[in-house]
């Protein structure tokens, strides 16, 4: 619309004291417009006439946070329901507006691991500038969070919440020990014997007994994780001195975390004063990268019964990651917990924009999955994934019209799911970007078109898991 005589987004006008802020565009950028008697704060350009114009930068950001709370993330890990959108491309957080406005689950719009901010060349303050602005731009006052994933470090912690970011998902796999062996003759020390050895823990009806095998191997497994868990916590949680909720993740690494590990994890996290919102087991199957569930589903089901009525029972809820497109499972996930649950997506966000890149310019598409399968390999050294390239069509017999079938392929869906960062950071010979800067245009032209295939691809994950 025109307004003040910019192209303005309508939804982004908001008054604070005389001065009115919104945000307008041009034909090259997006950027914010303050009309009233000063910039406010913002670095800004003075355009005359009592208007300044401000660039879509970090320190604009934090300005815009300051001045309108609800474009800055807020806690909310511990609603019944919440909901991870890893955008790595920082073009997402629009279609998922449209999505969770009318819907009672908590979004955390900033979402990023240090892995992928690596592979992408973002920093954490591109990906939680990304999700502030676009949520300026659409009017969305409902509330969101930032997520630190699956950081492994104190260093890692620091940088996420000294930005912000309310929620810091621990990574604790390196603490984890996979490869314990239980050693028959050594001693238990007292202090678990008391607590846990042929001991029974009725949880919801379901009796946990420890036998001294599995005490053993639970300690020789997860203790280092526990204390590295609780070091964290006291160096950043225990004070109260950043308003961020704390998620324990178990899940990346290859053994699977029974329930009674599970249960052991979190009882020793609680006793030693740890408080936390959420726990990512390693569930039983496969939680590969932006396909459907692979494994046992029956046993799945009993599982996560049992881990569910656990985190229930001792106060927290369970985090289901790599929860991209596992359909088949999401409504025994609902079911297990009640409606109460953290899942994470990230990938599939990424896999909507490459197939509104094919729809729309099927040229282009053609050859970023021609590079994409020319770099599977080295990719894979990245990701654990099962692709078989010999399932997938060869593109050169595939129609235009028929490109977009690709994404429901899980061959073709994991190529593409896990070299984005080469397929983002390829360049030419002459240091410009190969593929990246077309696809940004593409999809800056094609906004709609992707909007709506998240709200019609995020909304199917949503539907399943509250039905
Ligand atoms: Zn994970």
């Amino acid at each position: 619309m025109n307004y003040l005589g910019f192209d303005a987004f309508e939804k982004s006008i908001n008054e604070t004291g005389s001065s009115v802020v919104f945000m307008a565009k041009d034909n090259e950028q997006t950027f914010l417009v303050i009309s009233g008697e000063n910039a406010l704060g913002f670095n800004a350009a003075d355009l005359g006439d009592n208007k300044y114009k401000a660039e879509l930068n970090h320190q604009n950001a934090c300005v815009m946070r300051k001045l309108f709370p609800f474009t800055a993330p807020v806690r909310g890990l511990k609603r019944n329901k919440s909901f991870g959108l890893g955008d790595r491309l920082g073009i997402a957080t629009p279609g998922h507006v449209d999505l969770f406005a009318g819907k009672d689950v908590f979004p955390i719009f900033a979402q990023q691991s240090i892995r992928e901010l690596n592979l992408t060349c973002r920093t954490y303050e591109d990906v939680l500038d990304a999700a502030s602005f676009a949520v300026f731009r659409e009017g969305y006052k409902k509330g969101f969070g930032a997520d630190g994933d699956h950081l492994k470090t104190a260093k890692d912690v620091e940088y996420a919440l000294s930005l912000g970011f309310t929620m810091i998902t621990l990574d604790c796999s390196e603490h984890i020990k996979n490869d314990f062996i239980v050693n028959g003759d050594a001693p238990l020390p007292e202090h678990y014997t008391n607590k846990y050895l042929n001991k029974t823990f009725d949880i919801e009806g379901i009796s946990l007994v420890f036998s001294e095998e599995e005490l053993k191997q639970c300690i020789g497994v997860y203790s280092g994780a526990v204390v590295f868990a609780s070091d964290i916590y006291k160096q950043f949680f225990a004070s109260g001195k950043y308003n961020a909720d704390f998620e324990i993740s178990i899940d990346e690494t290859i053994s699977v975390t029974t329930p009674l590990q599970h249960f052991f994890v979190a009882r020793e996290l609680l006793d030693a004063g740890v408080s936390f919102a959420t726990i990512a087991p390693r569930f039983c199957g496969e939680f590969q990268k932006g396909i459907d569930y692979i494994g046992d589903i029956a046993r799945f089901e009993k599982e996560i019964n049992v881990h569910a009525a656990i985190a229930r029972s001792l106060g927290y809820k369970l985090s289901i990651h790599s929860g991209s497109d596992k359909f088949s499972v999401f409504p025994f996930i609902g079911r297990a917990t009640q409606g109460k649950f953290h899942v994470k997506t990230a990938g599939t966000n990424w896999l909507e924009a490459m197939r509104t890149a094919a729809i729309t310019e099927p040229a282009l598409y053609r050859e970023v999955h021609n590079y994409a399968l020319s770099v599977f390999d080295e990719a894979r050294k990245y990701y654990h994934v099962t692709t078989d390239l010999s399932k997938l069509p060869d593109i050169k017999n595939v129609k235009d019209e028929d490109l977009h079938k690709l994404f429901e392929n899980n061959e073709a869906r994991q190529v593409i799911h896990i070299t984005y960062g080469l397929i983002l950071s390829k360049k030419n010979d002459d240091g410009s970007f190969t593929y990246k800067d077309r696809l940004y245009k593409l999809w800056r032209e094609r906004d709609g078109e992707y909007r709506s295939a998240l709200v019609k691809h995020i909304g199917k994950h949503l539907e399943l898991l509250n039905g």
